[in-house]
């Protein structure tokens, strides 16, 4: 791994319900929001993104409703490329030179997944936003968050989420004794079946040795804090 620039690397993974506000579909301002936070830390490490698309669909969901499992999955994966461009939008309004990679190939749309390519973006100070999850059904785009940061040798990984603002001792919406935890290691975590990102993607964290910084999105400015190193939250590891 020849890091040039000598700045901390992350891989930031935003679910698809970020980018909803909550409803169906892409909330602008939103994305505008989220996309001036990620300005402002953006010349001070190299950022990737993994999108998710729970916003438009989830393939378990579609086939629990009668749809084919792999067709769903599929149209998951499309939907994580429409959140890519919407992210895309604003990060370049923002003032970010982005470039958006799919795992599936739509050249009009985005560059292919060319993870040496990848990495000279962020060399050069670009944003790399990953979509189409692992271009492949029955995986997750936690698992790809997991699996693109090793590939691309990020020191982090930095989940972000809605509602919640770390790992609890106990859930904090019924347990008002409940207590946010600073540190908590992959082992608990998967021996308490603690969700912070699905099982797969834990373990591959754990079995490389790749930390992960658990943090609500809510918090003002905590979506810059996360990238620019700031323990806030929970942080994971081995
Ligand atoms: N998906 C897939 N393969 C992948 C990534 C995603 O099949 O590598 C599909 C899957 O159907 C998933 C949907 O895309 O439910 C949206 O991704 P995900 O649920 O991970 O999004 P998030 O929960 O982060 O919004």
């Amino acid at each position: 791994d020849a890091r040039t620039s000598g700045k901390r690397r992350v891989l930031l993974k935003l679910s698809g319900e970020v980018f909803g506000g909550g409803d169906v579909g892409v909330d602008p301002a939103t994305v505008r929001g989220i996309a001036e936070q990620i300005a402002e830390a953006a010349d001070q490490v190299e950022i990737a993104i993994v999108v998710g698309g729970g916003n438009f669909f989830r393939g378990a969901e579609l086939s629990k409703n009668g749809m084919d499992r792999r067709r769903a999955d599929y149209m998951g994966m499309l939907g994580t490329v429409m959140n890519c461009l919407a992210l895309q939008d604003f990060l370049e309004q923002a003032g970010v030179q982005t470039r958006v990679q799919t795992a599936i190939t739509m050249a009009q749309v985005a560059e292919d997944y060319i993870p040496l390519r990848a990495v000279r973006h962020m060399e050069k100070g670009r944003v790399v936003i990953f979509g189409a999850g692992a271009g492949m059904p029955y995986f997750s785009t936690d698992t790809v968050a997991a699996q693109r940061a090793l590939e691309i040798a990020a020191d982090e990984v930095l989940m972000a989420k809605s509602g919640v603002d770390g790992v609890y001792t106990a859930d904090p919406k019924k347990d008002p004794t409940a207590q946010k935890l600073a540190t908590l290691t992959y082992d608990e975590a998967l021996l308490k079946n603690i969700r912070v990102m699905d099982q797969t993607a834990m373990t591959m964290c754990k079995d490389n040795n790749l930390p992960m910084l658990v943090f609500g999105m809510e918090g003002a400015g905590n979506v810059t804090k996360a990238l620019l190193g700031e323990r806030i939250g929970t942080t994971v590891s081995v």
